[in-house]
């Protein structure tokens, strides 16, 4: 077994090597939310516990989703914009709970345990992340069977787990009260693509084998259930969820456009302050966050929004006093306790914005982000072992191994042997390939 792990981070290191397209989280803390939302019925219908599992977005226009370990479910902002309906979001989470609550990913990476610490997350996701890219198959063959060697051995799932899957998920939506055909009208996006060369298809096609039958026996179940109305609280989040992503990448111009959302005004304000700061213009969308707000007045999300855009328009102590209120509302949200600290950090109330930044980390140390705000943090404080031991945690979870190691080396001969922060960096370099 250790050889095949060795096998894998040579691969790994050989990939990081390759000038590949690196993939990013989009950690944002209202569309994680409604991701929340739209998988916890799912989620309790598997058995699983929601609130040990998240469900994170990746930058990405290739459609995918994938599991790595039993904490964490992957979908790709292109497969999210590509749903048109709760129930085909709901479909694909609810396959990937399947892996997770079948088995399939402990038999596969039982090595990696689970993406605990940062280093064990970073190398996970940097093996999915030379699968992601959508360019490394142009770059040559020889990128694409390395990458795909490593998925097989870690992630790729075999036909018999994949209809395994299928048939849990298609019983978990029954449960949950969501109608199958979601999964189908998944299904069906993928089907065209069977014939395709590998180099073509998306990655989900690669790590989730498709087959007709496959395809076949989901549209067969589905067909023969009831028709069933979407849920209106999925349907709410649902369309905050897309209508956020879309509003972030597609153009401004398209966004303010559309017509009021049908489903609720105050995601049709929220999309309109996004696209209005797109386009320089501040004061504007800070009208339609305040309509937002009047029809949600206990929203933490909507002053998330406004702290963040006020941030991004350097209005740093405007910014602070919305992410405060925010934090207020969500204490427990780690991200925007982040932003918090990010706001505090310009606006220059140092020693506030570290003890904010630290207390995010204890939360969620996958934000790189918080991480980079967290090394100014301890750095302005001249607490450089520190500032060495987020920054080789930051490069580890972008699978820059030898960044990290650097930093974890500086951070462990500097901090107190056998302290808890010394046995972070210790972490991150035994965690690592030699
Ligand atoms: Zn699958």
């Amino acid at each position: 077994m250790r050889y095949h792990l060795r096998f894998v981070f040579i691969i790994l290191i050989w990939l990081i090597a390759t000038p590949v397209a690196a993939i990013n989280l989009v950690r944002d803390a209202d569309i994680e939310h409604a991701l929340t939302e739209l998988s916890r019925p799912i989620l309790i219908a598997a058995g699983l516990s929601p609130a040990q599992i998240k469900i994170l977005v990746l930058d990405s226009s290739a459609l995918n989703a994938f599991v790595v370990d039993h904490r964490h479910i992957f979908v790709s902002s292109g497969l999210i914009l590509r749903s048109k309906r709760p129930s085909m979001l709901q479909s694909v989470i609810a396959h990937e709970a399947a892996h997770i609550a079948n088995g399939h990913v402990t038999r596969r990476s039982q090595n990696m345990a689970s993406a605990r610490n940062a280093a064990a997350f970073g190398i996970a996701l940097g093996i999915m992340t030379g699968a992601l890219s959508g360019d490394y198959a142009a770059g040559g063959t020889v990128a694409l069977g390395a990458s795909n060697s490593a998925q097989r051995l870690f992630l790729s799932h075999t036909r018999a787990e994949e209809s395994a899957a299928d048939r849990a998920a298609l019983s978990y939506m029954t449960r949950a009260g969501i109608d199958p055909r979601g999964m189908s009208e998944v299904l069906d996006i993928f089907v065209g693509q069977e014939n395709l060369s590998a180099a073509r298809q998306d990655p989900y096609t690669r790590t989730h084998p498709l087959s007709r039958d496959r395809s076949r026996a989901v549209t067969a179940f589905a067909q023969a259930q009831e028709t069933r109305q979407a849920d209106p609280k999925a349907l709410y989040w649902h369309a905050r969820a897309t209508g956020k992503l879309a509003a972030f990448t597609r153009k401004p111009s398209q966004t303010l456009k559309a017509k009021q959302s049908v489903t609720s005004a105050d995601i049709h304000h929220m999309r309109r302050a996004v696209a209005l700061s797109r386009q320089g213009k501040l004061d504007e969308a800070l009208l339609e966050i305040s309509k937002a707000e009047k029809l949600r007045p206990k929203d933490a999300y909507y002053k998330d929004l406004k702290a963040e855009l006020l941030m991004r328009h350097k209005r740093f102590g405007a910014s602070a006093k919305a992410y405060a209120q925010a934090v207020q509302l969500a204490p427990q949200n780690a991200l925007i306790r982040a932003g918090y600290g990010r706001a505090l950090l310009a606006n220059k109330q140092d020693a506030r914005a570290l003890s904010t930044l630290k207390k995010a980390r204890s939360q969620d140390f996958r934000n790189l982000r918080m991480l980079r705000d967290l090394a100014v943090a301890y750095a302005k404080q001249g607490q450089n072992a520190m500032a060495s031991l987020v920054t080789a945690e930051r490069y580890a979870l972008q699978g820059k191994i030898k960044d990290a190691k650097l930093h974890a080396k500086r951070a462990s001969d500097r901090l107190p042997t056998g302290s808890p922060s010394w046995q972070r960096a210790q972490d991150v370099l035994d965690t690592l390939p030699k």
